[in-house]
């Protein structure tokens, strides 16, 4: 297994700039997560690692050796589609066995990685299948069978759960990580569902336009957003976004303004910036109570040091069982997303007080970048 390593590296599809800049390392062994919305360029700096995109500017290594200029077969690396690219005709033993037998592994050794592929990923009973005879669940363990009979030192996922329900999501997803720690290799996977991204990740890279926008631990860019792109992507429901007017007092404790109401913001921030930013917070860092019964006590009964207390009236409510997630139309006009208990009596149609606890607050400059990490 191997680390990676990418320097500068530009992509171009005719006159579109799709990779711009990018420089990554990642570490041996380690599971790192390409996100971002679609035509972001996920795909395109995965599929260029794989060697299976044409020309591009740049250095890339896998474990240590240059691999920039190397064929797709000769770069270490195992590809998994969406599509799962399996033959049809093939069964699953076949399927496994086909890239092994073009490039001459001897017969004893080829049905030893395949006994072994088939035991970690329960398709011992099926080698005799052919792929229309299989559930979407288990073509797909194929397909990851087929990579890993390859003993790459890289693994790369190209959305490979995206054609799986739901439920079968969630335990595929809890199997590639088991798999990854059987196999402690050096995984990057691409997606554009951010919850994948924060549950399997060690490390996640965010793409913006053909550009990295930050790299980071999961609870690194839920806690540390470099910019409102990242704390907007990262996180669900995604982080409420309010207007502020900077005030400009001098000596005394910064202040803006959202509408009438004064929000204490930390020191420092006026060095940073002036006039409008954005105050960001997360929804399940919110405390909402009814108008009547004040705001200094959140829904857990703890008391916080408030930055300010919208006056809202709630517009929607979302029971999703275990929590609630209420919509709130501010007296400014916004609409705040709350996630609270699911057994909360607040109700559609309540005045309430939103309470934003001042260690919780994340601001942005005009620009989108943090005015507070
Ligand atoms: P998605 O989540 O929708 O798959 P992505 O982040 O993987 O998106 P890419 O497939 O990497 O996006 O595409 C990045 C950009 O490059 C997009 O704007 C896309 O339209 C463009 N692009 C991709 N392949 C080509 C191509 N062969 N020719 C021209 N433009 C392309």
């Amino acid at each position: 297994m191997a680390s990676v390593k990418m320097r500068n590296i530009n992509k171009y599809y005719g006159d579109f700039h799709a990779l711009i800049d990018i420089d990554l390392d990642i570490a041996d062994g380690e599971f790192v997560v390409f996100v971002g919305p679609s035509g972001c360029g996920k795909s395109t700096l995965l599929r260029t690692l794989a060697g299976l995109e044409g020309s591009y500017t740049g250095v890339m290594e896998i474990g240590g050796q240059d691999i920039s200029k190397a064929a797709p077969s000769d770069r270490g690396v195992a590809m998994v589609f969406q599509s799962y690219a399996l033959y049809p005709h093939m069964n699953v033993h076949d399927n496994m066995d086909f890239g092994m037998k073009v490039n001459n592994v001897p017969k004893a050794e080829r049905e030893e990685r395949i006994a072994n592929a088939a035991r970690i990923l329960q398709l011992e009973p099926y080698l005799d299948r052919k792929p229309a005879h299989l559930s979407g669940g288990q073509r797909q363990r194929v397909a990851i069978g087929r990579a890993i009979v390859r003993q790459p030192k890289v693994f790369l996922f190209d959305e490979p759960l995206s054609n799986l329900d739901a439920k079968l999501r969630v335990q595929m997803r809890i199997e590639l990580e088991s798999l990854h720690k059987q196999l402690g290799a050096t995984m990057i996977y691409v997606t554009h569902d951010q919850v994948e991204a924060m549950t399997m990740a060690d490390k996640i890279v965010v793409l913006n336009g053909g550009r990295i926008e930050q790299i980071g631990t999961p609870m690194q860019l839920y806690h540390t957003p470099a910019t409102r792109f990242v704390a907007d992507f990262i996180g669900s429901p995604s982080m409420n976004f309010l207007p502020v007017l900077l005030g400009s007092s001098e000596g005394s404790a910064p202040v803006g303004r959202y509408g009438e109401t004064e929000i204490r913001l930390p020191e420092g921030v006026q060095g940073k910036a002036s006039g409008n930013i954005t105050l960001g917070v997360r929804p399940e860092h919110l405390d909402i109570a009814p108008a009547d019964a004040g705001p200094e006590v959140g829904r857990n009964g703890r008391a916080h040091v408030s930055a300010g207390a919208l006056g809202g009236t709630v517009a929607v409510k979302e029971t999703l069982g275990g929590e609630t997630i209420l919509y709130v139309d501010t007296r400014e006009g916004d609409r705040v997303t709350v996630k609270v208990d699911g057994d909360t009596a607040i109700d559609r149609g309540t005045a309430v007080t939103v309470s934003i606890p001042f260690e919780r607050i994340h601001l942005f400059d005009a620009g989108g970048a943090t005015l507070t990490n």
